[in-house]
């Protein structure tokens, strides 16, 4: 029996950032779409809701982008949201320790890799010397080959210093990756340097979302139902509907068979080997044993405001990143007069403390926080939330790397996206959406 329907159906498994780009990407495309998400809300793992007590807007865990996301700002364009990255308006990464050292990384002096340099060199931390070091081990990385090399071997031989090596490559190695500078890919590494700190223009800016992430997608339900797609939340996907060897549809949880001429699974890559029948999950059974890291978020309420700069790094601390949700958010007078001060802190890679109860890591972070910032210590905690995200990302050494799936597998009709798959960049929002644009390229194509 043969599917037939004026614009080619194409099913999309998964509204996260992957199935959101690969639904946008296939209408644009004029393919019919329809979105089948299993939660009751769009965005997966970068959503925001709202905290009941203080009324403000939560993430599961506070994101940003870079200018270079090309893929995920095409997405928000055609949803008009790419606004709330505020492109035009970066944010500057002060830095600070325990020992009151004090430093900013401005790099929007000048635009390009002018703006770069320039910023690096103004890293007051580090004498000349190791600032030059920085430069050409930053240069060094990225063009040298990093076949089956950890971040680490890669600066390594890049000739980083230890003290480079600690208070620089190791946060921004964490902070990009995920990862442990000794375990994470050094091809991500350079894919980083290449596309966001010397990719020219913009791609260096820190891009903060000006409101909750979920703000991002709100539009999404009625873009889709405007040019003839549709999204079923609380609707999970159970089945491949198989013609031969060919995939011809989806069976979902609400008892439905939906039928079309492509399918693009976005989902987790355990969710993925389940989706298949058990003649192809042996091909593709190691992608249930990747192993992920953790993050772990603090959001924290004081009863003064905090005067800290928007966005600080960490230096000798458990805490990583501190953000001030207040600069970026919009706060009623309410709220701001109830829960003046309002941060989140950020910790990746967070194996050992996500294994901590709540209250033990909000004591932890916020006497660091009151170390750090002298300021802090008259400030009462009001209010604090954590969240555990403990598979925030695969984790991506030089091995796992190689073991990631192209948008067009071997099965006929279907489609793979996701931030885990082959898009030679980390786990994150960008990799999520180009994946998702690859994917529903390849499905138009052969539709
Ligand atoms: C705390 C945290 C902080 C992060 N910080 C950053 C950051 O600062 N910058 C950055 O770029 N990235 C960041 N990331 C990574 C980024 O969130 C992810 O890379 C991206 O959201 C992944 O999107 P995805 O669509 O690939 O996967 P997901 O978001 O996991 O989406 C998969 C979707 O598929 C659905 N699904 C699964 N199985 C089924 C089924 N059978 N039927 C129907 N639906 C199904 C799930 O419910 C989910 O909605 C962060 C992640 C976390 C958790």
């Amino acid at each position: 029996m043969q599917y037939v329907e004026r614009n080619p159906r194409c099913i999309v498994i998964g509204a996260g950032v992957a199935g959101i780009a690969a639904a946008v990407e296939a209408t644009r495309l004029g393919m019919s779409v329809v979105l089948v998400e299993a939660h009751r809300y769009v965005g997966g793992r970068a959503r925001s809701f709202r905290d009941e007590l203080t009324g403000d807007e939560l993430d599961n865990g506070q994101h940003v982008a870079m200018g270079c996301y090309q893929n995920l700002r095409h997405i928000l364009r055609e949803l008009g949201t790419e606004s709330l990255l505020a492109p035009n308006d970066p944010v500057p990464i002060a830095f600070a320790s325990v020992r009151g050292e004090r430093d900013v990384f401005n790099p929007y002096r000048w635009r390009g890799r002018l703006g770069v340099a320039h910023g690096l060199f103004h890293l007051r931390s580090f004498s000349l010397a190791e600032r030059l070091q920085l430069l050409v081990g930053g240069i060094c990385a990225s063009l040298r080959s990093c076949e089956g090399l950890t971040a680490g071997d890669v600066l390594q031989a890049c000739r980083q210093p230890a003290n480079l090596m600690e208070r620089f490559w190791e946060p921004l190695v964490l902070a990009t990756l995920n990862a442990p500078i000794s375990v994470a890919d050094g091809a991500l590494l350079r894919a980083v340097l290449r596309r966001a700190i010397f990719g020219g223009g913009d791609s260096h800016y820190l891009l903060v979302p000006r409101a909750g992430l979920s703000k991002l997608w709100q539009p999404l339900e009625r873009w889709l139902s405007e040019r003839g797609g549709s999204i079923r939340l609380g609707t999970r996907a159970e089945e491949l509907v198989w013609l031969d060897d060919r995939v011809i549809g989806v069976a979902t949880s609400s008892g439905e068979e939906i039928r079309g001429s492509a399918v693009i699974a976005a989902v987790p890559p355990k969710a993925y080997v389940r989706l298949l029948p058990q003649r192809y999950r042996s091909t593709v059974a190691f992608l249930a044993q990747l192993e992920t890291m953790p993050i772990v978020s603090v959001y924290l309420w004081y009863d003064h405001t905090l005067a800290l700069p928007p966005v600080v790094g960490l230096w000798g601390t458990t805490a990583q990143w501190v953000f001030d949700r207040g600069a970026f958010l919009e706060r009623s007078d309410d709220q701001q007069r109830q829960y003046p001060g309002h941060v989140e802190v950020t910790i990746s890679a967070a194996h050992a403390l996500a294994q901590q109860p709540a209250d033990a890591i909000v004591a932890k972070v916020s006497r660091e926080l009151a170390t750090v910032f002298p300021q802090m210590k008259n400030a009462r905690l009001l209010h604090w939330r954590v969240i555990k995200e403990r598979s925030a990302t695969l984790l991506l050494t030089p091995k796992t790397s190689r073991l990631r799936l192209s948008p067009t597998n071997d099965i006929a009709g279907l489609y793979v996206a996701g931030d885990w798959t082959a898009t030679r960049l980390p786990a994150t929002l960008e990799s999520a959406a180009a994946s998702g644009i690859a994917a529903a390229r390849a499905a138009a194509q052969m539709a």
